[in-house]
């Protein structure tokens, strides 16, 4: 067993700066929980607070249902993975891996088994005598790794572990870390800036901003029913289009209209809401680029979400392209077909897949669905 709950977790560093706010979060045993936001929302003071490297201002912090404010970090059962995984150049890999355990005089027997295992589930068997200085980046971070395996903690704590390693080696080592996960059955609590390693591996995903929690939920929730416009902004590649619109009541019918044109709003998404005070109002319409299409059938079966727009740019991304539009304005990312025939400086219709379409509040940016 190993939850790590926070309750009303604020850290406010000396010079006055409130780095994070009100934190509440149950992370459950075996969670592979991500925190996510922008740089400087909070992430690190946070796990560094789960650490104990950083003094707690105001509030709880529960592991395994003890209070551990004032429990120091050697005796806290955890692990921490940082950024700069500083290895011993002048040891080999297998001395790297077990340098902690000889320090805590754990018998040698019981060292070489353990640094064995974790050598054998990181796939670092071969390596084992090697200096770190002939090892590639991904190898040396799966020693930092193996470090923290060795101790079989009860949580693994990672502060962007992955961020000097190179694009195709993090996507792989994301993939290993996963994999990682489900081997070792314990409670894994990261940091990253990038959205995308965060919806990748994470079983749920904590978006913050500006120290607050913004919204808590498996990966694919935040991304379909974000809370707010920031969570609806950060997630997502290309980020989800916003356009400064007014919901309508024509002859029956609620239409969603900006510079000219009207979106038809289906009775799916008018019932769900939250105030139907709302039609009749401003509001932010948000609709992410993967939900506006260029096909023919497409526009023909949805003739009531159909604009017109100009093309600025187009960008072949292999599988996909993505379509730069301007409409009287406003700009809009489409990500479509790689055949589709759009090119810049064309005026072309793009339809809207309404069942997708997001809602906000212009004052409060809450989501109004
Ligand atoms: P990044 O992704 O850039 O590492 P982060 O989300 O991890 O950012 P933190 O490092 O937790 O953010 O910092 C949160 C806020 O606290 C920032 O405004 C930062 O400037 C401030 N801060 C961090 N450490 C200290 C410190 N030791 N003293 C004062 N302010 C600090």
């Amino acid at each position: 067993m190993a939850d790590v709950v926070l309750k009303h977790v604020y850290k406010v560093y000396p010079g006055g700066v409130t780095a994070v706010k009100d934190f509440n979060l149950e992370i459950q045993d075996k969670e592979f929980i991500v925190l996510v936001g922008p740089s400087g929302c909070g992430k690190t003071t946070t796990l560094r607070m789960i650490a104990g490297l950083e003094e707690i201002s105001q509030g709880e912090l529960y592991i395994d249902g003890k209070l551990v404010n004032d429990v120091p970090p050697k005796d806290r059962d955890i692990a921490m993975v940082f950024q700069n995984y500083a290895l011993y150049p002048h040891m080999t890999v297998y001395d790297n891996m077990a340098f902690g355990l000889k320090l805590r005089k754990v018998p040698r027997a019981e060292i070489d088994r353990k640094v064995k295992e974790a050598a054998r589930i990181l796939g670092l068997e071969e390596y084992l005598n090697r200096k770190p200085k002939a090892l590639s980046g991904g190898q040396r971070q799966r020693v930092a790794l193996g470090r923290a395996i060795v101790r079989n903690p009860k949580v693994f704590l990672m502060d962007e572990p992955l961020s000097n390693l190179d694009a195709k080696l993090r996507v792989q080592m994301r993939t290993e870390l996963a994999k990682l996960h489900d081997r070792l059955q314990t409670t894994f609590i990261y940091v990253t800036h990038d959205q995308t390693e965060a919806m990748t591996m994470g079983t749920r995903i904590v978006v913050m901003k500006d120290g607050v929690i913004q919204q808590v939920d498996k990966p694919q929730t935040i991304y379909d029913y974000p809370n707010n416009l920031f969570v609806a902004g950060f997630i997502g590649s290309p980020q989800m289009n916003f356009i400064d619109a007014r919901l309508e009541n024509k002859n029956g019918k609620v239409y969603a209209t900006f510079k000219g044109f009207s979106i038809l709003v289906p009775e799916g998404i008018l019932k769900r809401l939250k105030d139907p005070s709302y039609v009749g109002k401003e509001i932010v319409l948000g609709i992410r680029p993967e939900d506006l299409h260029d096909e023919e059938v497409f526009l023909e079966a949805y003739p009531e979400a159909v604009i017109e727009a100009k093309v600025d740019v187009t960008e072949l991304m292999g599988p996909e392209t993505y379509l730069y539009l301007d409409v009287n304005g406003v700009p809009l990312t489409a990500r479509v077909d790689p055949r589709t025939r759009a090119k810049a400086g064309d005026v072309i219709k793009i339809g809207f897949d309404i069942n997708k379409l997001h809602m906000f509040d212009k004052e409060t940016e809450m989501s109004i669905l």
